[in-house]
């Protein structure tokens, strides 16, 4: 199901789109460590989500916030791309992250709960079986694009550093947090609130960079 932000600073009206829960509580949290208004917007839930066939995160942002600005004509819409890129994968899941396990087969049958996330994580898990520590190297890519009445305005990107456990750690966030480890924390993103995730995270640098870019 979609959902929006619909925020408001010093008179900018700006959507956040997503179709992640997880990331809806991200951007709250971003937003309102920039003291933005934050507000969800109603029926986003009725708009059909664009399919997400880029093969770049940045061309896979671009298409959302162009796409779900035609329904919020005269503002500003923010869209994020976000995933995994693991280095003893050779950057896999990379843009592929939301369906890793669906493209190893893997899926829920349609009356089960969403468990994407339980799967993916297995996925992994399997992956980087037998891997040494030190090769366990990975990292969260954001970019995120606001855009206006189908255009393109502006583009930001952040990334985190971290390295892939062999086991869960932590009950926060979302997708692969509770397998990705920041040693300089000594904390996975799962066991990290919202506040302090969102200093750290692709995506809370990703959105302090485009604020600035907007100058807010
Ligand atoms: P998309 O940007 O909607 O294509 O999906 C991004 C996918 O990458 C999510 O479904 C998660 O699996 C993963 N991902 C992106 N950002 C995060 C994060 O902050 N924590 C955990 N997983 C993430």
């Amino acid at each position: 199901m979609p959902f929006a932000l619909y925020t408001r600073c010093m008179g900018l009206s700006l959507y956040a789109a997503t179709t992640s829960q997880g990331k809806l509580r991200d951007f709250a949290a971003a937003a309102a460590a920039h003291s933005i208004e934050v507000a969800s917007l109603p029926r986003l839930g009725k708009i059909p989500a664009p399919e997400e066939n880029g093969a770049t995160f940045a061309a896979n942002a671009t298409l959302k916030a162009v796409y779900y600005s035609r329904y919020a004509p005269g503002a500003l819409v923010l869209a994020d791309d976000s995933g995994l890129e693991v280095d003893a994968l050779d950057g896999a899941p990379g843009v592929r992250s939301a369906r890793f396990a669906a493209d190893a087969g893997l899926t829920d049958s349609p009356d089960a709960n969403d468990n994407t996330d339980v799967w993916n994580n297995m996925v992994l898990l399997q992956r980087m079986a037998g891997v040494h520590p030190a090769q366990r190297t990975a990292r969260y890519r954001c970019v995120l694009v606001a855009a206006r009445d189908g255009q393109p305005l502006y583009t930001a990107e952040g990334a985190v550093e971290g390295q892939i456990l062999d086991a869960p750690r932590g009950t926060g966030g979302f997708g692969y947090d509770p397998l990705f480890y920041l040693p300089d924390l000594d904390r996975t993103m799962a066991e990290l609130d919202l506040e302090t995730k969102h200093g750290f995270s692709h995506r809370g640098r990703a959105f302090a960079a485009l604020l600035a870019q907007m100058k807010i």
